[in-house]
């Protein structure tokens, strides 16, 4: 399989196999006005299966979330079809407008115009908690 085929943009390897759509949800692409190609299920040496994701003309996404739904993920830039740059997503202190907090009882869901706030609480287990009523976030 070809490493790119894409001219530029971002190839996001290595998310958990099956775990494309969500991670396209949580980087808020839409995948009805991006120029986009999905790999699912791909063999993978580390994880066994793998998806993989390519964003054709995408420069500006906010990767905050991969860390946090994608963590063995690995980005790589793409300029004039050639990687150019390779990233591992990092567990972010704080996540902001990402994940929606599910307690029914949080100030965030009663309350409209508050900003979604997580923040790290524990950087092992990946877990993140809500700011205002210290929820752990669900994937
Ligand atoms: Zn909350």
């Amino acid at each position: 399989m070809e490493v790119t085929s894409i001219t530029n943009g971002i190839i996001i390897d290595h998310v958990d196999a099956g775990m494309a759509l969500t991670v396209l949800h949580y980087l808020k692409v839409d995948p009805a006005t991006t120029k986009l190609a999905l790999i699912m299920n791909a063999d993978s040496h580390a994880l066994g299966a793998k998806d993989i994701i390519k964003l054709e003309d995408v420069e500006d996404l906010n990767l905050d979330a991969l860390g946090f739904i994608a963590p063995h993920a690995t980005v790589n830039i793409v300029r004039g079809g050639e990687i150019v740059e390779k990233a591992k997503p990092e567990l972010p202190q704080h996540l902001v407008g990402v994940i929606t907090c599910k307690n029914p009882r949080c100030v965030t869901t009663s309350e409209t115009g508050l900003e979604q706030r997580f923040h790290l609480a524990n950087a092992e287990r990946r877990e993140y908690r809500c700011d205002y009523c210290d929820e752990e976030a669900e994937r």
